[in-house]
């Protein structure tokens, strides 16, 4: 589930969640994920279709697509929204990407920034070790075959006569980061259209 909503935080005029006027009893459809736009069409959030039915119902978004099943409340029955937009324009969050290993092997194209391989098989190298106080940044891991790893050990670059292909940084979150890392299904066919240049497993492509 959610742990953070964006909408809420950062923006007063959108509804509350569970606001008393919002249907009351949900299928188990009520779970699916919904693709939330900004006003702009921009992709902007993943919601539950209880929340953006509580965003329709109060008028704050339009439904675009829907999924084909209802959603049952105490009063009536609605169509589950699949991708919902905003009526006005929410600014976004900043958002940064996760250090994470696989990010460091997207940011790096899974090549080692020692030797250049190209290979699936790598590990996270500090480039100061983390032994002589080097810390766990964006700016201080790289992508390491074991090899390079191996031979650079606790060594800095200099003692281990070893170079960088290129200085590590933080990198830009995807246009897509935010939503898909919200999502843990593949992305629902209604939502493609508003999310042009997504590969097809779904994956960030950079
Ligand atoms: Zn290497």
């Amino acid at each position: 589930m959610l742990d953070t909503d964006p909408l809420q935080r950062h923006n007063g005029h959108v509804a509350p969640d569970g606001s008393s006027e919002g249907p009351t009893a949900f299928t188990r459809n009520g779970h699916r994920p919904v693709l939330v736009l900004n006003q702009n069409y921009e992709p902007l959030h993943v919601a539950t279709v209880r929340r953006a039915l509580v965003l329709w119902l109060s008028g704050k978004a339009e439904i675009l697509e829907t999924y084909d099943q209802d959603v049952a409340t105490a009063q009536r029955r609605f169509p589950a929204p699949s991708v919902i937009r905003l009526h006005t324009l929410v600014k976004r969050p900043p958002v940064r990407v996760r250090l994470t290993r696989r990010e460091v092997f997207l940011r790096d194209d899974f090549t080692c920034q020692y030797c250049g391989v190209r290979t699936h098989d790598l590990t996270i190298d500090h480039v100061v070790p983390r032994s002589r106080g080097g810390p766990h940044t964006w700016e201080n891991v790289v992508s390491a075959c074991r090899a390079c790893n191996h031979r650079k050990g606790g060594k800095s670059l200099a003692e281990a006569r070893m170079q960088l292909l290129r200085q590590p940084f933080e990198p830009r979150p995807g246009r897509y980061y935010h939503v898909q890392r919200l999502l843990r299904t593949p992305v629902h066919e209604s939502w493609r259209k508003f999310l042009p240049d997504l590969d097809a497993t779904g994956r960030r492509s950079r």
